[in-house]
C-alpha cells in the first residue's frame, strides 16, 4: 500500500522516491537498499506531505507506522534537497516511555535503558514542547530514580504529563521538524547556500538500532578517503554502547577505526564488523559514484547502515577524489570535470588560511585577488621593497595605488587599499601578480601619514604590526594566520587536461612582465592576450627617459628621447616572444594618459627639474598643463598615438626587431599589436598607416620580411556600434570590457567600489559589474560589435581581455557570440580553462 503513494512510502528498491520529491537522504537510502545493504526499516515523507504537516495538518500516523514492529523505538531525519541546505537536528528513540523503560531494561541493563529514555526526554522537551533545556540542568544522571526526575521535571514546566504513546510523539517531533524548517531563520539560512526560497523538506522515519546493549554495540561513521587530501585513508570514529554521532564530539571515547598507533581501533576491537563495513563503503563508492561517508551502528556485534552522505572535503580533496573516480572508471572523464566548481579551484592555486583557524577579524572590502598571505605593515612602496629587501615579508597599505606602487606591490606579499573596486589599479595589478589584495575597506580609517590603520572596533595597526589580508573573502584578520600552501599537484594536472580535451574556445593570459607570461604557461595559458606595454615603462630607468619625452619640445627631441627606451622596450617584448615559445602574444600600445608618469608632490618635482635640468617653475607649469579632469577620458590610448604618433612609431619598431631577434633561431612569431581606446574608424587608418611604414623600414633595415596582425581594442561603447566601418582596418578585435563597462554605464572604474555595496544590496545592480559582466547592457554592445564586425569581415578574430575574461559567467557568454578566446590574469587561466570545458560538456549533454 504504502509503495504507491508517494506522500507516505516506505523505501523498497522499487518505492516512487525522488531527489525532487523526497530529499537527498531518502533517495540515497533507498539507493543503499538497492545494493543490499542492511538499511533498517524506513519510510520516506514527501515535501508537499511535510509541507501539510507543517501548515497543521495531522499526518496518518497509522500509515506511517504499519511497516513497524509495535515495539520498535524509531528514529527521524531531515532529508532536503541538497544536504548542504541543512535541516533540522535528528531526533532519536522515538517510542520510549514507560513501558519500554522495563522491557529494554531487561534486554540492555537498566541504566542503559534510562539512559535512552532520558536522552529522549531531553530532546523531546527542546524540540517539541520547546522548553527551556536547562530545566533539566540539575538533575543528577546518575541518581537511581533519574527517569523519574525527568519526567517530573517535564512535567511542572509542561503542565502535562510525558507523552507515552509512540503514534502521538511521532506526531509532535514530525511537526515541529516541519514547522522548524519553514521558519524564517531556516528559511534565510538556507538560501544563504544557494536553496530557493521555497526548497521542500522531506523527512525519514526509521527504526532504531540502539548501539546499547549486550554484545559489541555502538555507532560511528566511516569513510575511504581524507577529507583535506582527498588521498585515500579510512577516516571516522566508532564509540561503543552510543547513538547517532555520538563519537565524533569532542572528548568522546571513541576508537579509531583503522589499526592506530594512537589508541585503540575497531578493526583491533571488532575486525569481522570492521571488514565488513570496508566491503560496505567499497561497495557505496563505486555503485553511487562518490565517496560517501557512511554513518552505521553495530547491534549485538552486526553492523546496520543507517544513512550515507557525500564526504564533506575541501577543494583540494574534491579535485583528487573526482580524478580518482575517473582513473577507477567509476564515473567519465567528462564527469569529473563536470564536479569541480570552477572558482573552487583559487584554493587551489594560492596558498589560503587554515580553514580549521578562529579568525580575529578586523576589517573586510572587495576580495580583489585571491589566497591569503601575513606580513607587517608597511604604507609605501619603498618601505615594502625595503621590508623585503631585508627578507620581511609585508602588506603594502595604501589609500589606492597608482603605477608608482608597482614595485612595491611587487615586493609585497599582500596589498590593503581603502578605495577602488574590482578593476581598480590595485586589483588588477594583484591579480596579475597572484598577490593576495582587498580592496575598498573604507570601513578602516587609513590615517597613512600617521602610519595608522584604525579598524571598525577602535583596534589601532601601527607601521611594523602584523596583519593578514584574505584576499579570497576580502578579510583583514589581526596577526598571523596559519596557512595551507597551493597545491598544483598531479590530481590538479589531470583534471586540467581533460578538461582541455573538451574546450572550445581559448584561454589566453594577460601578461606584462616575464614572471606573468612563465605563470601564464605554467597554467597552460595559450597565448598573451594582453599585454600592458605602459607596465614596462615603469622601472626606474625608464621613467627618466619617459619623463624626457613627455618634456620634448617637438617630434624630434621627442624621437630622441623614445630612442633611449627602444631597446629596453624590444628586449622586455623579446622576453616575452621567448617565454612564450611561439604562441601568439598581443602587445597593446601605450594607452595611458601621459601625467600618470610624472610626479605629484613637490619633492618628485623637484628630482625631475634637476633631472631634466630645467626650472622648477617650468616643470611644475608642464606637470599643471597635462592636468585633465577627465584623464580616463582624455589624452591616453589611440588618442595619444595619434597626437604623439613618435611613441607608436616606436613601439611597433620595438615589437618588429624583438620578433626578429628571437625568430633568428627560433620558432616563427607572428606579432599581434593591438590598439587601444578606438572609437572611429579613421583613427585605426592613420595608425594602420604608420605602422606599416614602420614595418616597411625594418624590413628594408633588417633585410627579412615578415607579417604582424593589427587589432582594434573595442571598449567604447562607439567602436562596438561602429565595428562594421571599423572591422576591414583590422585582424581581430579584443573587448576591453573593463574600460566598455565602465563607460556604457557612466561609472568610475576606480570610485565605484564606494556606493558599489548599497547598490548591489538594494538589487539596482544584480552584481557589480566590473565583477560579473553586465549582459544586458555591456553584452549587448559586445554582441552588436562582433555581428558587426564579422559581417565585414568574416574571419576577424574576437575576444574579450577584460578581467570579465576569467569569470565562467562571462566565458558562458563570450562562447555564445562566438569569440576565439578569452584573455584574463595568469592565475585565472585554470578558473577559465575549466570553466569554458564545462560548458561545451553541457552543449553537448543537451
Ligand atoms: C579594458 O579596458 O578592459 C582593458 C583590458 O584595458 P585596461 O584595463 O588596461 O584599461
Ligand atoms: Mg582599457
Amino acid at each position: 500500500m504504502q509503495q504507491n503513494d508517494p506522500d507516505i512510502t516506505l523505501i523498497t528498491q522499487d518505492a516512487p522516491v525522488s531527489v525532487a520529491n523526497h530529499g537527498g537522504r531518502a533517495k540515497c537510502l533507498q539507493r543503499l537498499v538497492r545494493l543490499d545493504l542492511p538499511v533498517p526499516v524506513t519510510v520516506a515523507l514527501s515535501f508537499d506531505e511535510v509541507h501539510r504537516i507543517a501548515t497543521g495538518e495531522t499526518p496518518e500516523v497509522a500509515r506511517i507506522l504499519a511497516p513497524f514492529a509495535s515495539e520498535q523505538l524509531l528514529c527521524v531525519r531531515p532529508s532536503s534537497e541538497d544536504p548542504d541546505w541543512g535541516g533540522p537536528g535528528a531526533v532519536l528513540n522515538i517510542g520510549m516511555n514507560d513501558a519500554r523503560l522495563e522491557a529494554l531494561g531487561k534486554r540492555i541493563g537498566e541504566k542503559a535503558a534510562a539512559r535512552l529514555y532520558v536522552k529522549f526526554i531531553q530532546s523531546y522537551s527542546t524540540h517539541v514542547a520547546r522548553l527551556d533545556p536547562d530545566i533539566f540542568d540539575d538533575l543528577d544522571m546518575n541518581a537511581p530514580n533519574v527517569v523519574a526526575q525527568f519526567l517530573e521535571a517535564y512535567e511542572d514546566e509542561a503542565e502535562e504529563p510525558f507523552p507515552q504513546e509512540r503514534g502521538q510523539q511521532l506526531v509532535g517531533v514530525l511537526r515541529s521538524m516541519a514547522r522548524a524548517w519553514e521558519g524564517t531563520t531556516a528559511r534565510l539560512l538556507r538560501m544563504a547556500k544557494g536553496a530557493p526560497a521555497d526548497a521542500g523538506l522531506g523527512l525519514v522515519v526509521q527504526s532504531m538500532v540502539l548501539g546499547v546493549g549486550q554484545g559489541e554495540c555502538g555507532s560511528g561513521v566511516l569513510q575511504l578517503v581524507n577529507g583535506d587530501s582527498g588521498l585515500p585513508q579510512i577516516t571516522g570514529r566508532y564509540l561503543s554502547q552510543s547513538q547517532g554521532r555520538d563519537a565524533l564530539q569532542t572528548g568522546a571515547e571513541a576508537l579509531y577505526l583503522e589499526r592506530d598507533a594512537r589508541g585503540a581501533s575497531l578493526e583491533e576491537e571488532a575486525p569481522e564488523a570492521f571488514e565488513q563495513l570496508k566491503t560496505h563503503a567499497a561497495v557505496m563508492r563505486i555503485k553511487l559514484r562518490e565517496e560517501m561517508q557512511c554513518e552505521f551502528a553495530i547491534d549485538s556485534g552486526e553492523v546496520h547502515i543507517l544513512d550515507g552522505v557525500r564526504v564533506q572535503r575541501t577543494a583540494r580533496a574534491a579535485v583528487r577524489i573526482a580524478v580518482s573516480l575517473a582513473n577507477d572508471g567509476i564515473i567519465p572523464r567528462e564527469e569529473a570535470v563536470m564536479r569541480i566548481e570552477p572558482r573552487a579551484l583559487n584554493e587551489l592555486l594560492h596558498r589560503q588560511i587554515d580553514p580549521n583557524t578562529k579568525r580575529d577579524v578586523v576589517g573586510a572590502g572587495v576580495a580583489a585577488s585571491p589566497g591569503a598571505a601575513s606580513g607587517k605593515i608597511v604604507f609605501t612602496a619603498a618601505e615594502a621593497q625595503a621590508s623585503a629587501a631585508r627578507g620581511e615579508a609585508c602588506v603594502l597599505v595604501r589609500r589606492e595605488t597608482n603605477p608608482e606602487d608597482i614595485r612595491g606591490m611587487h615586493a609585497a606579499s599582500a596589498a590593503l587599499t581603502e578605495r577602488g573596486g574590482i578593476t581598480s589599479h590595485a586589483a588588477v595589478i594583484a591579480r596579475g601578480l597572484g598577490l593576495p589584495c582587498v580592496v575598498g575597506a573604507s570601513q578602516m580609517r587609513f590615517q597613512t601619514r600617521k602610519r595608522r590603520l584604525v579598524a571598525p572596533d577602535g583596534r589601532v595597526f601601527r607601521e611594523g604590526d602584523v596583519i593578514t589580508v584574505d584576499g579570497t573573502n576580502g578579510q583583514i584578520l589581526a596577526g598571523e594566520a596559519p596557512m595551507v600552501e597551493a597545491a598544483l599537484d598531479d590530481a590538479f594536472q589531470s583534471l586540467m587536461n581533460w578538461a582541455d580535451d573538451v574546450r572550445d574556445i581559448d584561454v589566453r593570459a594577460n601578461a606584462d612582465t616575464p614572471d606573468d607570461a612563465r605563470t601564464a604557461l605554467n597554467f597552460k595559458a595559450q597565448g598573451i592576450g594582453l599585454c600592458r606595454t605602459e607596465h614596462m615603462f615603469f622601472e626606474a630607468d625608464r621613467l627618466t627617459a619617459i619623463r624626457e619625452m613627455i618634456f620634448a619640445d617637438g617630434s624630434e627631441d621627442r624621437r630622441a628621447a623614445l630612442q633611449q627606451i627602444l631597446p629596453l622596450q624590444r628586449n622586455s617584448i623579446a622576453e616575452l616572444f621567448r617565454i612564450m615559445e611561439g604562441r601568439p602574444v598581443c602587445v597593446r600600445l601605450f594607452d595611458p594618459p601621459l601625467h600618470e608618469f610624472l610626479p605629484t608632490d613637490r619633492a618628485g618635482l623637484r628630482d625631475l627639474a634637476e633631472a631634466l635640468n630645467l626650472p622648477l617653475s617650468d616643470v611644475t607649469r608642464r606637470v599643471e598643463a597635462l592636468g585633465e579632469y577627465n584623464p580616463m577620458l582624455g589624452m591616453r590610448g589611440v588618442r595619444l598615438g595619434i597626437t604623439v604618433p613618435e611613441i607608436y612609431d616606436m613601439q611597433a619598431r620595438a615589437i618588429f626587431e624583438a620578433m626578429l631577434m628571437v625568430t633568428e633561431d627560433g620558432a616563427p612569431i607572428m606579432p599581434e599589436i593591438m590598439i587601444p581606446l578606438v572609437s572611429a574608424k579613421r583613427e585605426v587608418e592613420l595608425v594602420k598607416t604608420r605602422i606599416d611604414a614602420v614595418a616597411a623600414a625594418v624590413r628594408t633595415e633588417k633585410g627579412r620580411d615578415f607579417d604582424y596582425r593589427l587589432g582594434v581594442m573595442v571598449e567604447t561603447p562607439r567602436a562596438a556600434l561602429r565595428a562594421e566601418d571599423i572591422a576591414p582596418h583590422c585582424d581581430f578585435f579584443s573587448f576591453g570590457t573593463n574600460d566598455l563597462t565602465q563607460m556604457t554605464y557612466g561609472l568610475s572604474r576606480d570610485d565605484a567600489g564606494r556606493f558599489m555595496s548599497p547598490y548591489v544590496q538594494q538589487g539596482v545592480f544584480p552584481e557589480d559589474p566590473f565583477h560579473t559582466l553586465d549582459r544586458e547592457g555591456v553584452g549587448e554592445l559586445l554582441r552588436l560589435g562582433a555581428e558587426r564586425g564579422r559581417k565585414a569581415r568574416p574571419e576577424l578574430t574576437l575576444s574579450v581581455c577584460g578581467e570579465h575574461g576569467g569569470s565562467p559567467e562571462s566565458i558562458a557568454f563570450c562562447r555564445e557570440i562566438g569569440m576565439n578566446y578569452v584573455s584574463c590574469s595568469p592565475f585565472r587561466v585554470p578558473v577559465a580553462r575549466l570553466a569554458a570545458a564545462q560548458f561545451a560538456i553541457q552543449d553537448k549533454i543537451s
